[in-house]
């Protein structure tokens, strides 16, 4: 419980009136922070605060690390900005010992500011003061984590870029011949049959993703033997269902095969997900999901697939003989893009041609024409991005419009942009090219020509299928992969328990699916995320009322640390 004495040891509030005060100590959160403890987050809600004993630190994250700006002391304030400008937090504070601080809500503090505007024009000066500071931090270029050296069409060059542009990890990438090299690579340069290198804290030659991931420091391997759940998959509906499952208490392991964000992660603008008026790109939702995932304490796998589950002892084995136990399974693997059969196609895949496309891949495309087959909303947002790079962009269409699988907004959007030209009934049926995509030859139906073009990138988008071939034959599934859950499960036959299965359950007991893996008419960012919210909700009944009853092996959390 605040005190007005209390209050006023704050240098901002030192001249107001008794009354005032009074009014601040009531109205104030009085909050007892352990060191380590956050008062507020990057991109947290508005509000002022003030120290009022101990010692916190600003923290900013550049690149996925964390950077100390400064320090708040006992009788200074921190929000200014925020409320100043209307803005959410632009960085961190968190306890660095034991500290006391209060919290203003906007509410009262536009009350207070309208009864005394001394304080109004005083916090207005100090958020001056410090945008200076801020703009200067901004201003810096950030510095690359890593420079990577390698050929443009050497595709396991182009499977790093990926993965690097994925793990939202800032590089800068030089092709053996750049002039730059001989000034940014220190030493003699690299090689050519080194290539690619990749200059991290050290050098890394031809490293796999896996290396690479462990050379940056992120988590490849697990931390315990056993979890309460164990997500396979870190897209939307993975990381929803890890937010979730760490933030309710449970030991909860995401393992994802190559980097956080699934298929969301690579679209250039979510426009329809709830909370982000103006749009947000996959890789900004991916990224916040992934920081919020790992501050409540879920452990997150990359460059891990899981290979085979056994639904009796429920232990998930991973690539390079590691296995897991969980309690309980949720898939989120998403779906892969469907492949398309043209002769030599497979050939060329990261030499021009590409199934699905990074956001990463469209500055590769600057002055170039490039072709996209597809006529759905991936193939329509991937045009629009790419058309601010490449000269011109084709998408090559079967049927005889957009209407019937494009969404309407997007549509629009397509015809407003010049260097867009859609071809419809057309097909693309040859590609041509020896160490990279030159041609393709596209077929008209109208008239039944073929064409060739000149093609600088082709880009697939005709649709996708769940890879599910390595889940257990106990987990039923449709002809195209899709897992069962719930009511299809029991129409189906597969359910052999005394209780109908939840909403989210395969046809494994404590086997959960979620997101577009799971059999659904829907494919949405929104309704991943919302599967795999519930899909917790369903494993706390399942540990409650099943796992509790069974004969479930369960290790206790010491024994599982060993
Ligand atoms: C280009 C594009 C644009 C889109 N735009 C929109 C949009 O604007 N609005 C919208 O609502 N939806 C959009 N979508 C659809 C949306 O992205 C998906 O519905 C959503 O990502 C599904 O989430 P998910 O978590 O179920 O699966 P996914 O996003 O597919 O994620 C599955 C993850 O599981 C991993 N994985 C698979 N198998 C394994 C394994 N065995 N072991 C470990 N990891 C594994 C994969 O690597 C992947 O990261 C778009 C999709 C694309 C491709």
């Amino acid at each position: 419980m605040l005190t007005p004495d209390e209050v006023k040891t704050v240098s901002l509030f030192s001249m107001l009136e008794l009354k005032d005060l009074v009014q601040l100590a009531r109205t104030s959160e009085d909050i007892h922070l352990c060191a380590g403890e956050f008062a507020v987050h990057e991109g947290g809600e508005r509000a002022l605060f003030a120290v009022l004993s101990g010692r916190i630190e600003v923290i900013k994250l550049f690149d996925g690390i964390e950077r100390r700006l400064g320090w708040r002391l006992p009788g200074t304030i921190f929000g200014e900005v925020p409320i100043a400008l209307g803005t959410p937090f632009p960085g961190a504070y968190r306890a660095a010992e034991p500290s006391r601080i209060m919290r203003i809500d906007t509410r009262h503090y536009y009350a207070l500011a309208a009864l005394c505007p001394e304080v109004a024009a005083r916090v207005g000066a100090l958020a001056r003061e410090r945008l200076g500071g801020l703009q200067g931090i901004a201003a810096q270029p950030s510095k690359p984590r890593v420079i990577i050296v390698g050929q443009r069409w050497d595709t396991s060059c182009s499977d790093l870029r990926r993965f690097l542009a994925r793990n939202q990890i800032v590089f800068d990438w030089l092709t053996p011949d750049s002039p730059e090299l001989a000034s940014r690579w220190p030493g003699s340069p690299p090689r050519n049959e080194d290539c690619p290198v990749l200059l991290a804290d050290g050098t890394v030659t031809q490293p796999t993703a896996r290396e690479l991931a462990r050379a940056l420091g992120l988590q490849t391997t697990a931390r315990l033997d056993d979890y309460d759940t164990v997500i396979v998959g870190g897209g939307p509906a993975g990381l929803a269902a890890a937010v979730y499952g760490a933030s309710e208490g449970l030991r909860t392991l995401v393992v994802e095969r190559e980097a956080p964000g699934g298929q969301a992660g690579t679209s250039a603008r979510i426009e329809n997900y709830l909370g982000f008026p103006g749009g947000v790109s996959g890789d900004e939702l991916a990224s916040r999901a992934l920081q919020q995932a790992r501050r409540l304490g879920a452990e997150i796998l990359v460059t891990r697939s899981v290979e085979r589950i056994d639904p009796t002892t429920r232990e998930l084995f991973l690539d390079g003989a590691e296995t897991i136990r969980a309690r309980t399974v949720i898939l989120a693997t998403g779906v892969s893009w469907r492949r398309l059969a043209v002769e030599g196609f497979d050939r060329l895949i990261g030499k021009g041609v590409y199934y699905g496309a990074a956001r990463s891949e469209a500055e590769t495309t600057n002055g170039l024409d490039i072709y996209l087959i597809g006529a759905g909303n991936s193939a329509g947002q991937a045009a629009l991005h790419f058309a601010n790079y490449a000269r011109t962009v084709t998408l090559v269409v079967r049927g005889s419009s957009l209407e019937k699988t494009m969404s309407q907004y997007l549509i629009e959007q397509l015809r407003g942009k010049s260097n867009i030209a859609v071809k419809l009934q057309s097909e693309v049926q040859a590609i041509h090219g020896e160490t990279s995509l030159t041609a393709i030859d596209i077929r008209e139906q109208a008239s039944n020509s073929l064409r060739r073009y000149d093609c600088g990138g082709l880009f697939v988008f005709i649709g996708a299928d769940a890879d599910t071939n390595w889940l257990p034959g106990a987990i039923a599934r449709n002809s195209r992969g899709y897992v069962l859950t719930g009511s299809d499960v029991l129409k189906n036959g597969s359910w052999s328990h005394s209780r109908d299965p939840y909403l989210l359950e395969s046809s494994v007991p404590g086997i959960f699916a979620c997101g577009d893996v799971r059999l659904s008419p829907i494919k949405r960012v929104a309704s991943a995320v919302g599967e795999g919210s519930m899909a917790i909700a369903f494993v706390h009944q399942y540990l409650q009322r099943d796992a509790a009853s069974s004969t479930e092996p369960r290790v206790s959390p010491q024994e599982s640390r060993s």
